[in-house]
């Protein structure tokens, strides 16, 4: 990972269609149980090798609700697993995909410091001056 979906989300499905690795449920197959769209940071590339953006917060009409998460690598192994904003899924033979078994890639353009809640992938656009 990551990005991120906060409750800011109204399920309109726009970034689950525009998801190149199918790593976005919708508000019914959301494992946490909250009522919004579901980001599975076990599969989320962040659209590394795709194309140059999250296509999920490109798309997404309520600009602000998709945020930059850590990335899913060992480093972050407790904030993954240990965190009720999760829930990693298993393998066919049930192992939980946790960062230490699978890191993803992740934008090396985007550190650390420009990662966590609130931190916008897609930001408001500056107000436009009057022309005139
Ligand atoms: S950043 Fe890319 S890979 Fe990750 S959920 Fe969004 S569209 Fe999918
Ligand atoms: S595009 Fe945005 S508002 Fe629509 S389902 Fe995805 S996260 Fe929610």
């Amino acid at each position: 990972m990551s990005v991120i979906i906060d409750d800011t989300c109204i399920t309109c499905d726009a970034c689950l269609q525009n998801c190149p690795v199918n790593a976005i449920v919708d508000d019914s197959h959301n494992p946490t149980g909250e009522s919004r769209y579901y980001v599975q940071p076990e599969k989320c590339v962040e659209c590394v090798g795709i194309y140059d953006d999250p296509q999920c917060a490109a798309i997404c009409p309520s600009i602000g609700c998709i945020s930059w998460d850590l990335t899913y690598t060992k480093d972050n192994e407790a904030h993954f697993m240990e965190n009720d904003l999760y829930a990693i899924s298993k393998t066919a033979n049930g192992k939980v995909k946790s960062p230490s078994l699978r890191e993803k890639k992740y934008r090396n353009d985007i550190p650390n410091e420009m990662r966590g809640v609130g931190k916008e992938v897609q930001e408001e656009p500056e107000e436009m001056n009057e022309a005139g």
